[in-house]
């Protein structure tokens, strides 16, 4: 048998019952390699992103935030491994790492501090969980991602360096597989070549095993979630959502990129590249079928709804009334790639040119500062994307009933707006 990859997300451990739920996964896998990747515990990864502005406000007292995340963590483990000094000393002291940076002067760059403060959550988890395999009686080790997952120093959104990460991973793995039969690991955290910190980008986890799966040849790749497997729409939005069984690569790459929660979009990719099978399946009910995505050919999907939330729209237009020409669009493009923006969608109309970002403040503001020498800048916030696979008039009626469309693109098997959600009106008795 092959080895296989497991994800865990901080949904299916976000408390003591989730971890001993995974255990008994892991437990019934039977199987004799098994690389498991997880996130920081439930929604640790957003209080050390406030531990970190914090530390920033000199208003702010950060030690006070993340002694909650640390009492968080140690009445957790004190859950599942009664009174083990062991693994408290070994969870404190990866805290501690924390605990110097803040006493400390904040560091001049912020993504930098962020990473080293902020992957302390997925370090923390990992050790919880291998503690708990071992005391169960699994052959279960630990490895530092940052050991093996090389990548440039991007902070926040570091880019691997894959020849020097496959040899890392394929080395270092091998030699823990003579001693165990499970090894677990972080997702979301990778190393610079000067051995600082990076992470792959919020929500990055899923990428991590699409990265150990790539580079180990595994044979199947699983994602446990709180859903049943990738539905029609997001179930937090819809209560008539359909679970697909089976999705292309190709349909789930589409998905993704779109704004699929479900899956990180930078996962697909790499798994694709070596038709390495990618299984959701739910922690709340494993022996569930969930959806297999693969290299299938099926052709008759559903209609697929995609909504991207908190989008700003920039109507960048030339100050001299001038027609929008290639030059400006160079400028424009050139800036918008300098800041870090992406874009959702985007439209050139004779004195204009829209495009569709993220509502990332910071970001949106210093991008203006720069544009607003050039061009004429307005915009408008609180919109969303909405993305239909394999529309239909009925769904696009039922999608945007209660909506604006701002601006819209059709193509065969895909449509994409821009829409502004009217405000449920008031009417007086
Ligand atoms: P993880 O714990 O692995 O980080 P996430 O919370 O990031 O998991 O992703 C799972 C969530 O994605 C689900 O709870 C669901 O609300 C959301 N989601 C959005 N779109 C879909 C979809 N098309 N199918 C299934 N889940 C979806
Ligand atoms: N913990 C990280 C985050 O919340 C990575 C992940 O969960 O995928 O963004
Ligand atoms: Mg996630």
């Amino acid at each position: 048998m092959g080895l296989k990859v497991y994800k865990f997300g901080g949904a299916s451990i976000k408390d003591a019952d989730g971890f001993k739920n995974v255990k008994q996964i892991v437990q019934a896998a039977k199987h004799n390699k098994l690389l498991i990747v997880v996130s920081a515990m439930g929604k640790t990864t957003n209080a050390l992103q406030e531990v970190v502005r914090d530390h920033f406000n000199p208003e702010k007292d950060s030690f006070s935030s993340l002694s909650t995340i640390k009492k968080d963590h140690l009445d957790t483990l004190n859950s599942l491994i009664p009174n083990s000094d062991k693994w408290q000393t070994e969870l404190l002291d990866t805290f501690v790492e924390i605990d110097w940076m803040l006493e400390d002067e904040p560091h001049e760059d912020f993504d930098f501090e962020y990473d080293q403060i902020v992957s302390v959550g997925e370090q923390v988890s990992s050790k919880m969980l291998n503690a708990l395999l071992q005391v169960s009686g699994m052959q279960s080790t630990w490895l530092d991602a940052r050991d093996v997952i090389l990548t440039d120093n991007t902070y926040r959104e570091a880019k691997v360096q894959w020849e020097e990460t496959e040899k890392r991973i394929k080395e270092k793995t091998s030699q823990l597989f003579e001693k165990a039969d499970i090894i677990v690991t972080q997702g979301f955290i990778g190393a610079s070549s000067e051995n600082f910190t990076t992470t792959l980008g919020r929500e990055g986890s899923d990428f991590s095993a699409s990265i150990f799966s790539y580079c180990l040849d595994a044979e199947g790749m699983y994602i446990w979630k709180d859903v049943p497997g990738v539905l029609t729409g997001d179930p937090r939005l819809f209560d008539n959502v359909t679970k697909l069984n089976n999705l292309s690569y190709r349909e789930a790459v589409e998905m993704t990129y779109y704004g699929a929660k479900v899956i990180h979009p930078k996962t697909i990719k790499p798994i694709q590249n070596k038709s390495i099978p990618l299984h959701v399946k739910s922690f709340l009910n494993p022996e569930g079928e969930g959806t297999v995505i693969n290299n299938t050919e099926t052709t008759a999907y559903p209609p697929i709804v995609v909504f991207e939330h908190n989008q700003t729209l920039l109507r960048i237009r030339t100050r001299d009334f001038s027609f929008v020409a290639e030059e400006h669009l160079k400028e424009i493009f050139e800036l918008i790639a300098d800041h870090r923006i992406k874009i959702k969608m985007m439209k050139n109309t004779a004195v204009s040119f829209l495009i569709s970002i993220d509502n990332d403040e910071t970001r949106i503001i210093n991008l203006l500062e720069k544009l607003q020498k050039s061009f004429n800048v307005t915009q408008e916030k609180d919109l969303e994307v909405l993305t239909i696979r394999h529309y239909n008039q009925e769904i696009i009626d039922s999608m945007t009933k209660e909506r604006i469309i701002l601006f819209e693109e059709k193509l065969p098997n895909t449509i994409q707006m821009v829409v502004k959600p009217i405000p449920t009106m008031k009417i007086k008795d």
